[in-house]
């Protein structure tokens, strides 16, 4: 893919971008290395003031850069402006709390007696320059997520942003440089995905952190693992989103929708498969149907615009061909099901969709085990908990879930048996700082925020004194 911003909304190329040489990359790499014998050795509290003050720049140029991601990849504008506040909030959490989340470990006083030492901790040092392969559908969170808690452990960054968002790429590296930070700190690479595995073989490169499709994760965790190198992977997610007789129905049917057509749909922790028990099917099925059809689909920069296009044309195309599958093998389309028409004049050639649900799901077609990115909900019904538990869990990922009871006994089972990374109860999924974010199966591995998450990319070093 050509490294460019093309208009989602209106299908144009708006500017282009050369990838970087190998000269270019290497000069960059030397950048890395150098600046971060420097800034691995400063004190928390230099880092913090950095992270603050970048975060503060952020704040301030909130109206430029949600414009940015908007004609970038084609999320409301509103929910631009959200996602610029959440980077914000999430910089200074960690400027706030990383000393602490990464405070000596004292081990119990037997243990250490026992072990014959005199005294021993545990210390979180830096592991080097990181390298971040991020996706376009949060262009500004998923690179602030992974920055902001190796920035506070004392690691350097290098981007490697998805092609179609090299404007939000080139802003995140002027952000940080204009903040302070030593230029090596933080470097955008203006490079394709074929240029990736030379950068992880690199030496001077210690870890890398990737957010994206299965395929991507697939080829950088075999190249890290040639190389021996840590490696934490955020990849798709089919989320489950359960509805029990003891539930708000009238409130799950609402967040519902916003979970699942949230980015356009295009999220990986967006509720994509709502598995109801029969006792509330009816009810559940005709709010959530009204609620997706009533959904305002149209120019993302308009402020009352609910859907925006898909980000790429691929993407479209891709849920296009996966809700014919599901229509050709007996899925019935509730609502949506097509591409939208009357647009306003300009966006006939964008990649817009609209919103659909389908029922009547058969384990053989695409939509019950491939990831739907974009506005297109499958709705299951079933006859008890055991089942919604079985159609949850039948899937290859397991990033979170969402789960309607309020029943006590159900939320024991669902906490002890759904497979994910995240059981959210009685709301939609959401990343926040302080809880760790990540999934198992084929949603990849490690985490990423909190505690769990700052110290991925860190040294955890024994010290013991005789
Ligand atoms: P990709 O996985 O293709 O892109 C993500 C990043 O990986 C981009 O920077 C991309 O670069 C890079 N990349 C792609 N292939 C390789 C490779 N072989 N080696 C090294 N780097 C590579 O994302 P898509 O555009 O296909 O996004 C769609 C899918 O990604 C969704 O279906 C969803 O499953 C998943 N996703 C998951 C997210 C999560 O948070 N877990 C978030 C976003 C997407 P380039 O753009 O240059 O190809």
């Amino acid at each position: 893919m050509a490294i460019a911003t093309v208009d989602p909304a209106t299908g144009r190329t708006l500017a282009t971008f050369p990838p970087l040489d190998a000269q270019g990359v290497e000069e960059r790499l030397r950048r890395a290395a150098e600046a971060f014998e420097q800034y691995r050795t400063s004190p928390f509290d230099h880092r913090a003031q950095l992270l603050r003050r970048a975060a503060d720049r952020l704040t301030a140029d909130r109206e430029k850069v949600a414009a940015t991601m908007v004609t970038e990849m084609g999320k409301p504008l509103v929910q631009a402006r959200a996602e610029v506040d959440k980077c914000a909030k999430s910089m200074h959490w960690f400027a706030d709390h990383a000393a602490g989340l990464l405070a000596d470990q004292i081990p119990d006083a037997a243990d250490v007696a026992d072990s014959g030492a005199a005294g021993v901790r545990v210390r979180f040092r830096p592991l080097g320059p990181v390298l971040a392969v991020m996706p376009w559908n949060f262009p500004l969170w998923q690179v602030i997520r992974a920055a902001a808690p190796a920035l506070m452990a004392g690691d350097v960054l290098l981007l490697k942003h998805a092609s179609n968002v090299p404007r939000t790429a080139l802003y995140l590296q002027e952000l940080f440089a204009h903040a302070g930070y030593e230029a090596g700190c933080f470097q955008t690479l203006l490079i394709a995905s074929g240029q990736v595995a030379e950068v992880i073989r690199d030496d001077r490169v210690a870890a890398v952190t990737l957010t994206g499709s299965e395929g991507a994760g697939q080829s950088v965790a075999t190249v890290a693992g040639e190389q021996l190198k840590k490696c934490v992977l955020e990849l798709g997610g089919s989320d489950p989103f359960l509805v029990l007789p003891s539930a708000d129905v009238a409130k799950a049917a609402q967040v519902a929708v916003r979970a699942r057509v949230q980015n356009n749909g295009q999220s990986c922790i967006a509720a994509k498969r709502f598995i109801v028990h029969e006792a509330v099917f009816a009810e559940f099925e005709r709010a959530f149907v009204e609620g997706m059809r009533a959904l305002r689909v149209g120019n993302p920069m308009d402020e009352h615009t609910d859907v925006g296009p898909l980000a790429t044309e691929q993407g479209r195309d891709e849920l296009e061909e996966q809700v014919e599958d599901a229509r050709g093998k007996g899925a019935r389309v509730l609502c949506g099901g097509r591409r939208p028409e009357g647009l306003a004049e300009g966006l006939g050639e964008g990649w817009f969709y609209e919103p659909t649900v389908l029922t009547d799901i058969d384990p053989a077609m695409r939509v019950h085990h491939e990831e739907c990115f974009g506005p297109v909900a499958t709705l299951y019904r079933a006859a008890d908990l055991a089942e919604a538990v079985a159609i949850a869990n039948d899937t290859p990922y397991g990033l979170s879930s969402n789960a309607w009871t309020r029943d006590p006994g159900e939320q024991g089972v669902l906490a002890r048996d759904l497979q994910a990374g995240g059981v959210y109860f009685n709301g939609m999924t959401a990343s926040h700082p302080a809880f760790p974010f990540g999934g198992i199966k084929r949603s990849g591995y490690g985490r990423e925020l909190d505690g769990l998450g700052i110290r991925e990319f860190t040294n955890p070093t024994t010290l013991w004194y005789g």
